[in-house]
């Protein structure tokens, strides 16, 4: 079993209690990692803050992390296979996704964070606006980042918080999901490896009680989590009440419009990204399909025949499409919406149950639902598995009237042959974000949500923003 990783030493946990972490597609255990106590969070909030007030990283210039940065992104990338089989282990997300998006993602997350570390003014005099001095705008680091982290991208959404971090000098306490414990120790190896100073990234394994335990710790001094909204909602009440900094990339139920213009084909090829990515469990997915009345049944065979296509079974072969849920306990949760889905009225046009043949493992089938009124659960829910539904409407202010009647505002798309119309749809979608016929992050801009889905951005020179405090000095010249 690992050890802990805290103030860049591997050390023995203080309990002895444990987390199995479990294969989703064979039921078996994957390893083991500690439980951490109270003892091993506060051991790493120490470490992080003197990692912060003394030693090296403290005094490093914003070219020195980079530089750092830079080789962490190299061993990782030297880790990439290895690191890609093991998410694909411990949460069952297709091969074909977990190579590029969780092997090779984060080294491309380092790099942008470190360039954009070279490009940032950390330090810059200006011509005070009486007339009279100077002030000297400084962005220092906000300090000790706690990282709380969901299991669906367990390696690409720690780098969304770990890059900043480094970039604007914080150091980080990580806590990654229980179902996916084993692969953040993949950043500990190689932040070894890169020299990153001791204490300046630490790895403390857990559940939700090591989580809630860390973000209230009197040591911390930013909260990032993506997770579920009950969770962020608890968090955000925590951090409310101790006046700290906090982002939260939440659910979502986003809408993707198909207009009346659309080339179907070329849509549905889109959608096997843009909604079902990782058998659904993406916090953006536009998982509600809105089709134009006129072409309405259209639309629902062409969704019910992709999700029919999409090979089904082992995630670590890289044909399967769709891969089992991460536990028992989210293949109960999506069994509950699809049998509500059905007791509201709801038709399932393709799928619904579990697929013949996989006897052992996680499995749903890719399952679509038609006639289905946006004031269903199944609509207004979070499902966060490979669960569509079609929903019909008569106008495009109509269709953004749709989008935009969610308690979730996350992402969306547009499908159409007109850019600029996807594009005029998309400034009046109330969400973070918007793809016109795909759906991609832009590392360069930010990403968030907006109402339940989340508070602040990650990503992009406005994602660095969240890891920065600002100092203003006065000078008299
Ligand atoms: P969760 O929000 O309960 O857990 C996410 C992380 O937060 C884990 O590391 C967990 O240990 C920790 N945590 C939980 N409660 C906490 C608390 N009160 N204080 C501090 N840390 C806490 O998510 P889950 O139970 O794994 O998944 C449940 C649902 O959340 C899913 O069905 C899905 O709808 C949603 N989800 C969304 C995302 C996303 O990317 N937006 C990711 C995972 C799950």
């Amino acid at each position: 079993m690992k050890h802990l990783f805290i103030g860049g030493e591997w050390r023995l946990p203080t309990g002895s209690e444990t987390i199995t972490v479990v294969s989703p597609s064979t039921e078996e255990p994957v390893g083991q990692a500690p439980l951490s106590a109270r003892e091993d969070v506060d051991a790493a909030v120490a470490a992080a803050n003197a990692a912060l007030t003394s030693g090296d990283w403290s005094t490093w210039s914003a070219g020195e992390r980079a530089e750092a940065m830079e080789r962490f992104a190299d061993a990782l990338e030297s880790r990439a296979t290895e690191t890609a089989r093991l998410v694909t282990a411990e949460n069952g997300m297709p091969i074909a996704v977990s190579g590029p998006v969780e092997g090779l993602g984060p080294a491309g997350v380092l790099r942008y964070f470190a360039r954009l570390a070279r490009d940032t003014a950390w330090e810059q005099p200006r011509p005070a606006a009486s007339g009279r001095g100077t002030t000297v705008v400084r962005r220092e680091p906000v300090g000790v980042v706690a990282a709380v982290l969901p299991w669906n991208f367990p390696q690409s959404l720690a780098m969304f918080k770990l890059a900043p971090a480094l970039a604007a000098g914080c150091a980080v306490v990580l806590k990654p999901a229980p179902e996916t414990s084993l692969d953040a120790f993949q950043f500990a190896e190689a932040a070894q490896e890169a020299g990153l100073p001791a204490g300046v990234l630490n790895v403390v394994t857990g559940g939700p009680e090591t989580g809630a335990y860390l973000v209230a710790h009197p040591g911390v001094h930013k909260v990032a989590f993506t997770g579920s909204t009950e969770a962020g909602r608890t968090i955000a009440e925590i951090c409310g009440r101790l006046l700290r900094p906090v982002t939260l990339e939440l659910g979502g139920k986003s809408a993707a419009i198909v207009l009346n213009d659309a080339d179907l084909a070329a849509t549905v090829r889109g959608l096997a990204w843009a909604s079902l990515l990782n058998s659904g469990q993406t916090c953006y997915v536009s998982s509600r399909i809105l089709a134009p009345r006129t072409r309405y049944d259209e639309v629902v065979e062409a969704v019910a025949e992709l999700a029919r296509s999409l090979p089904v079974g082992d995630p670590a072969d890289p044909a399967t499409r769709v891969g089992p849920l991460v536990s028992a306990r989210q293949r109960e949760r999506v069994e509950t919406a699809i049998a509500k889905g059905r007791a509201q009225g709801a038709r399932i046009a393709t799928g619904g149950g579990r697929p013949a043949g996989l006897t052992r493992g996680w499995f749903v089938e890719p399952t679509v639902f038609a006639e289905v009124d946006n004031s269903f659960a199944l609509a207004q829910e979070e499902i966060f598995g490979p669960v569509l539904a079609v929903i019909p409407y008569d106008d495009e202010s109509h269709a953004v009237g749709i989008a935009n009647d969610s308690p979730f505002g996350l992402a969306g798309t547009v499908w159409t042959s007109d850019e600029e119309r996807g594009l005029d749809l998309a400034r009046r979608m109330r969400t973070g974000s918007v793809g016109v016929n795909f759906y991609a992050i832009d590392l360069g801009a930010p990403f968030g949500g907006v109402k339940a889905s989340g508070l602040g951005r990650e990503l992009g020179p406005e994602g660095l923003e969240a890891y920065v405090s600002y100092k203003s000095v006065y000078l008299r010249k």
